[in-house]
């Protein structure tokens, strides 16, 4: 009995060690599922994220493990399927989990014979909840299956949070610059690329994807110099954590956004076609316009936008946006600006500044 209780300890201190050795978030979350469905009596482990799509919670499914075969990325959020999504008040169960912060259990239903337990996912850094573990298995689940499962889950949020503290911006939240560049390649390539040689053989294999478009725009504050100036900045600094939470309220949960700097955000968008794009980003600047700021009342924003080619590189795409910003500034601000339009219309000219060029 004591060698089992060293060795199931030994084996969880194991995973803990695991978890701790990875540095990025989906190999983390793989990480997770692998250790959970590794260190407890269970047939499967499936997690659950919550994702925001135009100020709706949402529930997507992001992997699974089958207790004997390897991980299951089920889908991964840069590419996730809207249409498809659970809301959060269509699985009562689950949003019931993370309302009461707490582990619940469900006995077998009708013609099921397995039990249900689900563990809430929980940043201390986060204002909602990250999601949830469900792990279906023959017996009820024991303390020391539920102990192991909330300890591996505890270390998955702490790590989670040291990335965000290193990818997020302190102030909003949003993704911050570095991490643009990180994740811009990853955004625009296809499904089937992100499976790397290692995780390959327990990826599923998807349909092709209709290659999707995705689309880069960038937003900035209009006269935001005024607001500081004249309310202080702390005033400012609400206003930009505002509009951050404006920004991720307007968009899909396939779409990221990001703070550039100072009053400056990028919005990478997958848009089937220039129109939707357009309609998106001209919906986010209506609701900034009508938003009644506290103190600094009506505030209003430019935006510059262009489709992401695939050799563009972050720097190139970025230019071309921020030209059709310029061009908004010029030409009145409060108003979204399509680089392509401008270039059609003999407005702006297509050649490139030398800025994207390394020059050493
Ligand atoms: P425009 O309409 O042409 O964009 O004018 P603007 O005043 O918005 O632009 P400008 O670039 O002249 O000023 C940007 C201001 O943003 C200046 C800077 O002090 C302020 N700013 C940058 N980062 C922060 C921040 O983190 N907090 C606050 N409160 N202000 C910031
Ligand atoms: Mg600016
Ligand atoms: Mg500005």
């Amino acid at each position: 009995m004591k060698v089992t209780t060293e060795s199931r300890l030994n084996h969880l201190m194991d995973q803990l060690v695991l978890l701790s050795s990875v540095r990025e978030r989906d190999a983390l979350l793989r990480q997770l599922t692998q250790s959970l469905s590794e260190s407890v009596n269970c047939e499967r482990v499936d997690v659950y994220g919550l994702v925001l799509d135009e100020n709706r919670h949402f529930w997507l499914h992001l992997t699974q493990a089958v207790a004997g075969e390897g991980v299951r990325v089920v889908t991964d959020p840069v590419h996730a399927d809207t249409t498809n999504m659970k809301a959060i008040g269509e699985e009562p169960e689950r949003q019931r989990c993370v309302d009461q912060s707490a582990v619940v259990t469900s006995a077998p239903q009708a013609d099921e014979t397995h039990f249900v337990t689900r563990l809430p996912i929980m940043l201390s850094n986060g204002t909602f909840p990250w999601g949830v573990v469900e792990i279906r298995s023959a017996q009820a689940f024991g303390s020391i299956d539920s102990g192991a499962a909330t300890r591996l889950i505890a270390m998955y949020a702490n790590i989670l949070e040291m990335l965000d503290y290193s990818e997020c911006d302190a102030l909003t939240g949003l993704w911050n610059r570095k991490s643009f560049d990180d994740l811009f390649y990853k955004a625009i390539s296809p499904v089937d690329a992100h499976d790397d040689a290692e995780t390959a053989p327990l990826v599923e294999k998807r349909a092709p994807s209709t290659s999707p478009k995705f689309w880069l725009a960038m937003v900035d504050i209009d006269h935001f110099k005024q607001v500081n100036d004249n309310f202080g900045h702390l005033i400012g600094d609400e206003v930009l954590l505002l509009v951050a939470q404006l920004l991720e309220g307007s968009f899909r949960a396939h779409d990221r956004v990001y703070r550039f700097g100072g009053e400056e955000f990028i919005v990478v968008l997958r848009c089937d076609n220039h129109e939707a794009a357009a309609a998106a980003l001209e919906r986010f600047r209506l609701r900034m316009e009508a938003n009644d700021f506290p103190q600094a009342g009506r505030i209003t924003a430019s935006v510059g936008f262009t489709e992401i080619t695939a050799t563009d590189s972050p720097n190139v795409a970025c230019e071309r946006a921020d030209k059709a910003v310029y061009y908004a500034k010029r030409n009145g601000r409060n108003q979204v600006c399509s680089e392509a339009d401008l270039v059609q219309r003999g407005l702006l000219t297509t050649e490139v500044i030398v800025g994207d060029m390394e020059l050493f």
